[in-house]
């Protein structure tokens, strides 16, 4: 069933067994993974069915320290979230990244990848990706011509990827409308949520909208599905009983924010042509591919964070702008536009390029970003149109973080050189090894992570290992702001993984006898 909140009596209360708040790719994925069960469900979204111009505007929030995208079209704000305009890269992240390194700062994650893996398996179905399964070899008998750079895998290896083309909101639109157990609210703001008086317990979620309407949701569980910088714009913005916001007794929601850094790093100059479809997609037609990817023994041999190299060929890559350049217009739709217009450009330049450069790659980095309290978001004093105050991020790097690009790419260069495959050329920013800064032109992939993280020490985390807010036992976040390190793939198919663990767990909370 669906509601439009603007046109409910203002002060109406919405009862269910659980509300999930945001209808993106962790909301829906929990919704869905509800569907028909003798629950009742409360979908809470903020906007509505389509873009709109003053729901987008919500969004917005300032920058400081690493230049970073505009916030206000980093992330979508209507039914869907950002899958509307995901580029749908997956791949699950490897057993390293949830352990606990020595030589990377705030590591560890108190699940493994095991405890994950069926719930991989199971996010494969929202997201409509393939068979789980990345191994190479598995892939090799199913596709032609992927056929590997010859690397030591001791050292780099080949990681898989699949691509997903779903977007969320019209995929399932429908299918959840017509749910009988669900109630979708849109133009349903979660602008605060109440504790119960006395009590460690959520009471409620106050929901606001532009047509001047306040509703009250009221659940006997609730999930925060926001997206990373609204989960904890909202728990920080929830300070009328707890000063400091929820879930914030140490001061932890909204450290330890993390992007994944996607630099070109270095130009791959082959010796001679090297025919394979194993390092390039096209969207919705690529089933899987690889990137180079750095083994766990060579992280540790050389105290670096995880990354892998996409190859893409120099004569488009050459005359591509920085992400960070033509994503710069706060409206999401004329950023994106700029994006592609950029690329198109790039396409036409590189036609008239011709010669050895027919046979160089550019090597494109994406990192980790090593977890660091310094990078943050906090609430600022100007509030949006519905009386919430707006987020400031201050994105914050470190030497690890460039030492290991640097390391990287490196890498790669000396398989490359012994191989006899060809030569690496570092690009220009990474020459000076005493330099740990990042130029303006480094982009983010607008993955957000981090700033709820897990820990199952109340002191150094968020959430639990459950995503259970340490000390308010039914409130729980859905989502990357989970993480406690970032791993090196796009964050989406861990987010739902995440997700749907999360909401098994739920269901085992509703069945325990009260
Ligand atoms: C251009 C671009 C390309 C990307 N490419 C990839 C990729 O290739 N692979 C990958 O893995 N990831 C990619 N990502 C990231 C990916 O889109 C996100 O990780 C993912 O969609 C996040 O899902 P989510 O459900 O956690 O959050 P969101 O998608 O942000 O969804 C949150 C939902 O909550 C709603 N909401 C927010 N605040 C409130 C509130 N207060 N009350 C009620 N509702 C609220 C929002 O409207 C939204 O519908 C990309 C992102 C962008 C922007």
């Amino acid at each position: 069933m669906h509601t439009d909140s603007r046109f409910l009596e203002n002060n109406s209360l919405v009862q269910g067994d659980i509300c999930i708040v945001g209808a993106g790719a962790a909301g829906i994925s929990i919704a869905l993974d509800w569907k028909d069960s003798p629950y009742k469900v409360i979908l809470l979204e903020g906007g509505g069915f389509e873009y709109d111009d003053q729901v987008q505007d919500l969004m917005s929030g300032t920058t400081s320290g690493q230049r970073y995208f505009p916030l206000r079209s980093t992330r979508l704000h209507y039914f869907g979230g950002a899958t509307g305009h995901w580029a749908g890269m997956c791949s699950p992240f490897d057993p390293i990244d949830f352990m606990e390194r020595s030589w990377v700062p705030h590591s560890g994650w108190p699940i493994s990848r095991e405890d994950l893996d069926p719930y991989y398996a199971k996010a494969h179905q929202p997201l409509q990706l393939g068979p789980y399964n990345y191994a190479f070899d598995f892939w090799k008998k199913e596709l032609p011509n992927l056929n590997p750079l010859p690397f030591d895998d001791k050292v780099v290896w080949n990681k898989m990827w699949q691509f997903s083309t779903a977007r969320f909101g019209p995929l399932y639109k429908e299918e959840l409308v017509k749910a009988k157990n669900i109630e979708l609210l849109t133009y349903a703001n979660a602008t605060s949520i109440r504790l119960r008086e006395g009590s460690a317990e959520v009471d409620h979620i106050q929901v606001k909208n532009h047509a001047g309407k306040t509703h009250r949701v009221k659940a006997k569980h609730y999930i925060l599905a926001c997206g990373t910088l609204q989960n904890t714009r909202l728990l920080l913005a929830s300070n009328t009983q707890h000063t400091q916001g929820l879930g914030n007794e140490h001061d932890k929601v909204g450290r330890f924010f993390m992007e994944h850094l996607e630099v070109p790093v270095a130009d791959l100059w082959m010796a001679a042509p090297f025919p394979t479809d194993l390092y390039s997609w096209q969207y919705g037609k690529t089933k899987a591919a690889a990137e180079l990817a750095i083994s766990g023994a060579a992280q540790e041999k050389e105290g670096i964070l995880n990354g892998t190299l996409s190859l893409r060929p120099l004569v488009f890559g050459k005359h591509t702008k920085a992400r960070m350049d033509t994503w710069q217009n706060e409206d999401p739709r004329k950023s994106i536009d700029n994006m592609f217009r950029s690329w198109d450009e790039a396409q036409l330049a590189g036609k008239e390029e011709k010669g050895a450069i027919e046979r160089a790659f550019e090597l494109n980095i994406r990192i980790e970003q090593s977890p660091n309290p310094e990078s943050r978001l906090s609430l600022i004093r100007e509030k949006d149109e519905l009386g919430v105050p707006k987020t400031n991020l201050h994105w914050a790097l470190t030497g690890l973080d460039k030492r290991s690009v640097r390391r990287i790419a490196e890498l790669v260069g000396q398989q490359a050189g012994l191989s006899g495959i060809g030569r690496v050329q570092l690009r220009e920013f990474l020459r000076d090894k005493n330099d740990s800064t990042f130029p303006d032109t480094t982009n983010g992939g607008w993955h957000h992570m981090g700033t709820t993280r897990m820990s199952t020490d109340p002191k150094k985390g968020v959430v639990d290992a459950n995503c259970q807010v340490h000390g308010i036992p039914n409130l729980h976040i859905a989502g990357a702001a989970c993480y406690p390190t970032s791993g090196a793939p796009n964050p989406t198919l861990t987010l739902t993984a995440l997700s749907l663990r999360l909401s098994d767990r739920v269901k085992t909370l509703l069945k325990r006898p009260v």
